[in-house]
């Protein structure tokens, strides 16, 4: 009894010292949720970084602006490259940037309880590094969590039932595909084909077909606009970029069907890793996802004929969550008002950091 009222007031202080906060580290867009305010910070996984004196010049879209503008000593990277860390010192400098502009009004005597998402699938090692880089940024403790399960507790789907769930995550760099049933992930695969690889086949197919460089944001752009994984009414952009023979400038019109043509490789990398999945997938399991549908979040769920596609293909219904490019993030929220609730679907400390009480 007395435990119970103290750790009721314990919780209340710990509120009033300290903030709790939500990061999806995404390989695209980082996401920053804080408690009783909701996403505070939607910004692009971007560093722009001084050589010259190691500082950080710019983070997010500030710094994505620069990606591919830079003068000789000015870098502009993405810490976080196929969902791994690949910079552990810039995704530091990073997050250490995005805790402190979250809590830029409302500073509070202790550092922030984090919980921070992750790809499934990533080693001890890789963990091992987010959790050091977020305690390094002044948290008080760091929570770990596998983006699918804070997707799908984002989306509100009901993890903790003795029913299978199927989450398809197509983000950046990582497409993350999982089954989750009674709290836990059953089967997971994580595969480095998504967005930006899209983006790279747009470029490869121009470069190709109409002997043009364009730039990768030129080719998300026609992704974004007239892409599509099914045959849609004809539709058709304008890109520009550099002639290959004469070296100067041109631009062409491509269409709907350019950009499929040249998507199609990497979009059935995508459906067969679902497939893949599911194969492995428990028959009871599979028999409620058939029933439920498979849930797609991620940016990539927002590509045209995503849904039908992979419908098509594997003869079960699709669901694409509303807003999927916060459904991680939000999964965060709703995991740090409760992080007694969720305390087992957290990815288990590999050390002696504080664990949720
Ligand atoms: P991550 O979690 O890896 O940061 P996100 O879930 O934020 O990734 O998704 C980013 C990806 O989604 C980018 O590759 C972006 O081009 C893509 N994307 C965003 N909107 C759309 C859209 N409407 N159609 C197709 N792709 C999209
Ligand atoms: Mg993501």
């Amino acid at each position: 009894m007395f435990k119970k009222e103290f750790r009721k007031y314990y919780e209340q202080a710990s509120r009033f010292l300290s903030n709790d906060i939500g990061i999806d580290l995404g390989t695209a867009n980082t996401l920053v949720y804080v408690r009783g305010k909701g996403i505070v910070i939607n910004e692009p996984s971007v560093v722009a970084i001084n050589q010259k004196t190691g500082q950080v010049v710019a983070v997010g879209a500030a710094a994505k602006q620069m990606l591919g503008r830079t003068p000789g000593h000015i870098i502009a990277v993405r810490p976080v490259v196929e969902g791994v860390i690949s910079d552990y010192e810039v995704t530091e400098e990073m997050i250490a940037y995005l805790m402190d502009k979250a809590q830029k009004e409302t500073k509070k005597m202790l550092g922030p309880r984090v919980v921070v998402g992750v790809p499934s699938a990533i080693t001890n090692v890789e963990t091992r590094a987010v959790r050091d880089a977020t305690m390094n940024s002044g948290a008080r403790e760091v929570h770990i969590v596998e983006e699918p399960m804070a997707a799908a507790i984002g989306i509100r789907l009901p993890i903790f039932e003795p029913v299978g769930t199927m989450i398809i995550d197509i983000g950046g760099g990582t497409t993350n595909i999982a089954v989750i049933a009674l709290g836990g992930i059953v089967r997971s695969k994580n595969i480095k084909i998504a967005g930006d690889r899209l983006n790279n086949d747009i470029i490869a197919y121009i470069r190709n077909e109409f002997k043009i460089l364009i730039g990768e944001k030129t080719a998300e752009n026609a992704k974004i606009t007239i892409g599509s994984a099914l045959p849609r009414s004809v539709t058709e952009t304008v890109v520009k970029g550099r002639d290959l023979v004469t070296g100067l400038p041109r631009e062409v019109i491509i269409t709907d069907a350019d950009i499929r043509a040249a998507i199609a490789p990497s979009i059935d990398n995508i459906m067969e890793g679902a497939r893949e999945v599911l194969e492995t997938t428990p028959p009871e399991l599979i028999s409620d996802v058939m029933q439920r549908g498979i849930h797609l979040v991620g940016g990539g769920a927002l590509l045209h004929g995503m849904n039908e596609l992979l419908r098509e293909t594997m003869k079960i219904p699709i669901v694409v969550a509303d807003d999927p490019l916060t459904a991680v993030a939000r999964g965060t929220g709703i995991i740090l008002e409760n992080l007694k609730l969720y305390k087992d679907v957290l990815v288990k400390n590999d050390d002696n950091l504080p664990q949720a009480k």
